[in-house]
């Protein structure tokens, strides 16, 4: 059991709150919200271990490029031909990804990667909540909560901060 499946674990409402906030997000300047999802990304990933986790290894596939397909060929002492045949297949996009989950390359014992120096590209970004242009992968970024508990956690907890920051409403008797 993956140590930090209790912050997957959303419940319904927080989930709701996240989806209409990624909503509320992409009305705003294309490159204002970078500095907010990449401060709260190295406050979460300080928590957080991939170590204990390697959720995304086992249950999702990175894309394969044919430049990662021919660099962890050759490490692997394969042909890419070989390789391709080996692990990966096309998915309905037309991109290269793994046939199996957990990804072939992932030690199970001790979550970690068997090719980590020269892991695919995607690998290397996951789950992509420290890079520029936030603005282009929000959907995929909320899709994540489902994956990553780093993710989760940083989008609800950028949810709950920017309702705060919100005046809130007047009741009618004036009293607030
Ligand atoms: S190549 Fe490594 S980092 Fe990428 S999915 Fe497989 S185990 Fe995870
Ligand atoms: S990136 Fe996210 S899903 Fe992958 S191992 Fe780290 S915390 Fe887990």
């Amino acid at each position: 059991m993956m140590e930090y499946q209790k912050i997957l674990d959303l419940p319904k409402q927080t989930v709701d709150k996240n989806k209409s906030f990624i909503t509320k997000l992409k009305r705003k300047k294309a490159n204002s919200i970078d500095d907010m999802f990449h401060e709260k990304h190295e406050e979460v990933f300080e928590d957080i271990d991939c170590l204990k986790c390697g959720n995304c290894c086992k249950t999702t596939s990175p894309i394969f490029r044919e430049i990662d397909i021919k660099r962890i060929a050759k490490k692997q002492k394969m042909k890419a031909v070989d390789f391709i045949e080996t692990y990966l297949r096309i998915d309905t996009d037309g991109d290269y990804v793994l046939q199996t989950s957990p990804c072939a390359f992932l030690d199970q014992e001790d979550n970690s990667c068997t090719i980590y120096d020269y892991r695919p590209l995607a690998c290397e970004g996951y789950p992509h909540t420290n890079r520029k242009n936030m603005y282009q992968i929000l959907d995929l970024t909320l899709k994540n909560t489902e994956i990553c508990p780093a993710v989760a956690r940083i989008v609800t907890e950028l949810e709950k901060a920017t309702n705060m920051d919100r005046p809130k409403p007047r009741t009618q008797d004036g009293r607030g």
